[in-house]
């Protein structure tokens, strides 16, 4: 019985951003527990046989509950296999990864974890904008948007800090985080880009600003699964498909 779990980033979308270490591991495994966002071409670097299992939430299904893919996950390394738990971006990006890794842990499983390039780096590099330009940005802070009540990210204190911001799980409650953001004292005119899809085929993008991307995600109807980036450095984006910056600010 020599089962084993990878814990397998699979990007962002276009699957020449997997690893190498991310197509050996799919290679050596004889199930592939699949997520949602988790582009399906990825899958070709399974071996022949491997089975698949998808565990997200495509076709209208509920998700499948993260205490159910625990324990399939540990049931199957128990048989002696070899799983491939993929996920989207990294897996220890706002994926349960960390959740997953524990629970393997504590069933005394033996586990790897393979990075794989988050949807916050990859899908702001497909719009040409670079995160920490240095002399724009003295950083780069990742942050989810879904959390909310006492739970919800400081957002006083993440405008304060004047690092460019990159917002996941920010589609939903967008209102709400930018009039977050302007009563922290961020100008309306600060630049806004919204990625979905990022580095797929089918990508959109937007480049706006603070004042005006409520709005603009409406009428263009940019939606999940996509990032929010915030910052001086989206001046450098250089969005194809709809950029809205320099009218806005005209
Ligand atoms: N572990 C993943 C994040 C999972 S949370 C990672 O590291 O990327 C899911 C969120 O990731 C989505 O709501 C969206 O904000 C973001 N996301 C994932 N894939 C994306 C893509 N291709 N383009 C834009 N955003 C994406």
């Amino acid at each position: 019985m020599t089962g084993k779990v990878y814990l397998i980033g699979a990007g962002p979308g276009d699957p020449e951003l997997l690893t190498l270490k991310a197509v050996r591991a799919l290679g050596a495994a004889d199930v592939a527990l699949v997520d949602d966002l988790v582009n399906r071409d990825v899958l070709k670097f399974l071996r022949a046989g491997a089975r698949v299992i998808e565990v997200g939430k495509r076709g209208g299904c509920r998700s499948t509950p993260q205490a159910f893919i625990e324990r399939q996950m540990i049931r199957l390394v128990r048989h002696g296999l070899v799983v491939a738990r993929v996920k989207g971006g990294d897996p220890y990006v706002f994926g349960r990864g960390g959740e997953e890794a524990g629970a393997l842990r504590n069933a005394g499983i033996e586990f790897e974890v393979v990075n794989g390039i988050t949807a916050g780096i990859g899908a702001p590099a497909a719009l040409g904008i670079p995160l920490t330009h240095r002399d724009i940005a003295h950083g780069v802070t990742f942050v989810t948007g879904h959390a909310r009540g006492n739970d919800a990210p400081d957002w006083q204190a993440l405008a304060r800090a004047g690092t460019t911001l990159v917002i996941y799980m920010g589609i939903a409650r967008l209102a709400e985080i930018v009039g977050e953001l302007r009563a922290a004292g961020v100008p309306d005119g600060m630049p806004v880009a919204v990625v979905q899809n990022g580095t797929l085929p089918d990508q959109r993008s937007l480049v706006t600003c603070l004042g005006a991307v409520v709005e603009e995600v409406v009428r263009t109807g940019i939606g999940s699964p996509a990032v929010v980036v915030m910052g001086e450095v989206v001046r450098l984006a250089n969005a194809r498909e709809i950029n809205d910056l320099t009218r806005r600010a005209a």
